[in-house]
């Protein structure tokens, strides 16, 4: 809005009111008070709140240094290539916030409230009133919906309750639904107690670091190997997955900041192709992803992985079901068997990242899954897919997607790896294991599925599986409050009397809200997370100068904004009314201005 506003000064003032709770910049993933232990996913080169040349925008956005640029200094040793804390990305976050409010053009005025919205109504058709957790309410002529995941299910322990088949009360004291923050979360697992940790993902790892490097436990390098001392206080942690797997290592970065690999197969013209074929064919241009995408992407991923065998001189294939399904059936003998696969499998992912993202084949394949997302999202957001198709995407591809393109980087793993050697996390329950209620001894039992076995009773079950959106469950009482007055609906994917649902609500291509009549509004945007499903991962950290996905997001609905302003000439009559009811704030950060003829956004 800064640079759309240093573009186009718009007559009168402009007051953006930002409403956050947490951290201003940093928000709820990022705040920086947060343990210093949790890492983030995406290394400090490839992190950036600016804006670059390659970004496709007619905005000139302000420029400046990416997470790497703003941390180095000659003393801190930080590499372009290493995963700094979320803390310091925070500080990061929030220092850009900051300078970027107080250069704000003097005819521009950011107030920042540390606050919740927790309604919002329309009052006439330029006007929106926010109704904030203190009771006071908030006029502005246009809102941007930036919610992250608030739009998500409230994962209660009453849907553990039903999964585990046990009783709502029960499931109170013995889950915790929603681990984060962590602070609150992680003191409920006691040291030497046995704990269920139900996933093996990003949130697990954190469980798994807070449970461990958090109550001060340390690595200690052996020659190659890493080595657990505990501190004693760490809880038994029995954690598991569909596959009994963690997701794969990132492969080391071998790739210069600027280069992101380019279609072969997988091109928009390829993919327009396919729907003027499913026009004339099927008399629907939506795509069916294992039909018509999935081949291409194996495609790519096999071009990638023989490019980086050509200078081997072992020469293996490249099998697409190996990636898939990659458990042995020997593994699945018993408890001591998938462990012994678990380990080799893991040194093995460990050796092929340490080789990196363009000298290994399977890195380098599974890497082209990454470089593509574009490519995946021009296919299948806003409808591309067949519903049907569409409920395969979200279900069976997007989790295999995490697992292949978007794990940790290998520290975490090899961390992962040491803990499960020292005995402090078991995984030895293999694929999909079931947790039971006991009711000999009364507790949660967790037992084998995938072959014979021992079960283990466990004192708590910590749900580490991040909750899909899902603004037709959500607990957040803003979206809710949106969906029951049909200002904005759930997305849903039709074609000839099947529907899907995928969660997110749905939105223009320039990040218009649709509401129940299906009309698109013209002052009010959404963004990110509660648009999953209409979009597809548009929930990470922009990228420098691979004309970054957030970056455009962000641009377009700025530049949405101003085409609004522009065609609205008695936008700045009415706010003369709204500015006379509106809040002030409690913390801000310009003080609003005084004058009445101010165009007003909001973004929550
Ligand atoms: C634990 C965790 C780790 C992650 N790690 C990475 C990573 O390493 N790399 C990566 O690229 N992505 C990561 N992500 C994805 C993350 O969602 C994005 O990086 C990024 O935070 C998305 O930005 P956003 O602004 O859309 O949402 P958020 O950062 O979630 O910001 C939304 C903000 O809205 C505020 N809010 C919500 N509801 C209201 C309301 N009613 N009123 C006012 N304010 C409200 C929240 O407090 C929050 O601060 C991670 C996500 C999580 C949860």
């Amino acid at each position: 809005m800064l640079a759309a506003w240093r573009a186009q000064p718009l007559q009168g003032r402009l007051r953006i009111t930002v409403i956050e709770p947490v951290e201003f910049g940093a928000g709820e993933t990022y705040y920086s008070s947060q343990p210093d232990f949790l890492r983030l996913n995406t290394s400090a080169s490839q992190v950036t709140a600016f804006p670059d040349d390659t970004v496709t925008s007619s905005l000139a956005g302000p420029r400046g240094p990416s997470l790497y640029e703003w941390y180095r200094t000659p003393h801190n040793g930080m590499a372009a290539d290493a995963y700094p804390s979320r803390r310091d990305t925070g500080r990061y976050l929030s220092a850009v916030f900051k300078k970027m409010v107080g250069s704000a053009p003097p005819d521009v005025v950011v107030e920042c409230l540390r606050t919740t919205a927790v309604g919002m109504h329309r009052v006439n058709e330029n006007e929106w009133s926010i109704q904030l957790r203190d009771g006071q309410e908030l006029l502005c002529n246009a809102v941007v919906l930036a919610v992250g995941g608030a739009g998500a299910a409230h994962a209660d322990s009453a849907l553990l309750a039903k999964e585990f088949g046990i009783s709502r009360s029960f499931a109170e004291e013995k889950v915790i639904a929603r681990p984060y923050p962590l602070e609150q979360s992680t003191p409920r697992l006691k040291p030497r107690e046995v704990v269920g940790i139900l996933g093996l993902g990003l949130t697990a790892l954190d469980i798994i670091r807070a449970c461990t490097v958090g109550r001060g436990g340390k690595f200690l390098r052996d020659g190659a190997e890493l080595r657990y001392v505990p501190s004693g206080d760490e809880p038994q942690m029995v954690a598991w997955s569909r596959t009994g797997l963690p997701l794969m290592a990132r492969g080391a970065n071998q790739k210069p900041v600027d280069q992101k690999g380019d279609a072969s197969f997988l091109t928009e013209d390829a993919i327009d192709q396919m729907r003027h074929k499913n026009r004339r064919v099927c008399g629907s241009p939506k795509l069916d992803f294992v039909r018509d995408l999935l081949p291409l992407l194996i495609r790519e991923m096999a071009k990638a992985h023989d490019s980086a065998v050509a200078s081997h001189s072992h020469k293996p294939k490249f099998y697409w079901h190996r990636l898939v399904w990659p458990i042995d059936r020997t593994a699945l003998r018993g408890a001591d068997a998938f462990k012994s696969f678990f380990v080799d499998y893991v040194r093995r992912d460990l050796a092929d990242a340490h080789q990196g993202n363009v000298s290994n084949p399977v890195k380098s394949a599974c890497d082209v899954i990454h470089d593509l997302r574009d490519k995946l999202r021009y296919a299948v957001e806003f409808g591309g897919l067949r519903p049907e198709s569409h409920l395969f995407f979200d279900t069976a591809f997007t989790p295999l997607h995490n697992r292949l393109a978007v794990g940790p980087p290998p520290e975490a793993i090899e961390e992962l790896l040491a803990l499960v050697e020292a005995g402090i996390v078991d995984i030895s329950c293999g694929p999909a294991p079931r947790v039971k209620l006991d009711s000999c001894s009364g507790q949660l039992r967790i037992r084998p599925y995938a072959f014979p076995g021992a079960g283990r009773e466990l004192s708590v079950v910590v749900n580490a599986r991040i909750a899909p959106t899902n603004v037709a469950a959500t607990g957040c009482p803003l979206v809710r409050n949106l969906v029951a007055a049909g200002h904005i609906v759930p997305f849903t994917n039709t074609l000839n009397g099947t529907t899907y649902r995928p969660g997110g609500i749905a939105v223009t291509e320039d990040y218009r809200a649709v509401d129940s009549q299906n009309r698109a509004h013209a002052n009010l945007f959404a963004l990110g997370a509660i648009t999953e499903g209409c979009t597809w991962y548009s929930q990470v950290l922009a990228r420098p100068y691979v004309n970054s996905r957030s970056m455009r997001d962000a641009s377009c609905v700025a530049e949405s904004l101003w085409d609004y302003f522009a065609g609205r000439t008695n936008v700045a009559l009415t706010s003369a009314h709204a500015n006379s009811r509106s809040t002030g704030g409690k913390n801000p950060s310009h003080e609003p201005g005084s004058e009445t003829t101010e165009p007003i956004a909001a973004s929550a």
